[in-house]
């Protein structure tokens, strides 16, 4: 049995994540926060492709409950390391920085930046024993251009952009690799309120993409193919300029 875990399963991106992933054969460990019929609806998908898959809720960004659900089920099934790794979770909490709160702030970095390091500090380990691994952290355009009314956004994915470039050159040599995928537009629930005809004049390819495009991405770069890549962002944004 390969094991793949992805967070934010539940929804957009995650989830074409966790289906292209099922089509590679790997049994998925689906992390979702709250919305359980949207994961179940993920794990149907995933069953649908002829494997198969275990629901995880917890929320990345709270240590204490990684640690219980994440970090017991790892106990539990040591013989079945995480091969596959993708850091998806991720809020966003929009508004320009002299209106945002400390909540919007803190919220929005806890759950990418904290979310990448509680998940990743358990899973690694597993990887590290194994000699072998793929870590794909989602991150976005706003993390490397920034994006006004995003501060928060931009510091956070920024902030996994430097954390995955660090932690590939520490375990590179455990044939373990650690890269990014930076989406520009996606059509999710996170864009759902933003209007696609405005915005795609401003993207070469005309259109905001989908998650199975961001997911093919991912996927390439969780494949043993990539194993000549690390510590790289791949940008998944219609050739929007970054
Ligand atoms: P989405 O449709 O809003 O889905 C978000 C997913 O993250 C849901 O599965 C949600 O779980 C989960 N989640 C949120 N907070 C969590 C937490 N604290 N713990 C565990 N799970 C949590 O978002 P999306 O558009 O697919 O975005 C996925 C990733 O891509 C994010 O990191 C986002 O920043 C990034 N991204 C998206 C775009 C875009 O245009 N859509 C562009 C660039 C980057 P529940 O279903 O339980 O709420």
């Amino acid at each position: 049995m390969k094991v793949a875990l992805v967070t934010g399963g539940s929804r957009g991106i995650g989830r074409a994540i966790c289906v292209k992933l099922a089509e590679l054969g790997y049994f998925v460990l689906i992390n979702y926060q709250s919305n359980k019929a949207a994961a179940e609806e993920t794990l149907a998908e995933v069953k649908s492709k002829g494997s198969d898959g275990e629901l995880m809720m917890f929320d990345v960004a709270d240590e204490a409950q990684v640690q219980s659900v994440l970090g017991t089920w790892l106990e539990n099934h040591k013989e079945n390391p995480v091969e596959i790794l993708v850091n998806n979770a991720g809020i966003k909490n929009d508004t320009l920085l002299m209106w945002m709160s400390t909540k919007q702030w803190k919220d929005v970095l806890n759950t990418s930046m904290d979310g990448f390091f509680n998940v990743t500090k358990l899973v690694v380990q597993g990887m590290l024993v194994k000699k072998y691994g793929r870590i794909v952290n989602v991150v976005s355009l706003s993390g490397l251009k920034g994006m006004p009314g995003q501060a928060n956004y931009s510091a956070a994915k920024a902030g996994v952009i430097g954390a995955t470039k660090a932690l590939a050159q520490e375990v590179g040599r455990r044939n373990i690799t650690v890269n990014a995928v930076a989406p520009g537009f996606i059509r999710t629930d996170m864009t759902k309120d933003i209007d696609e005809k405005s915005f795609k004049q401003l993207i070469p390819v005309a259109r905001f993409g989908n998650p199975e495009e961001v997911a093919e991405a991912v996927c390439f770069l969780a494949s043993e193919k990539a194993s000549y890549i690390t510590g790289v962002v791949l940008n998944v944004n219609g050739g929007l300029y970054t």
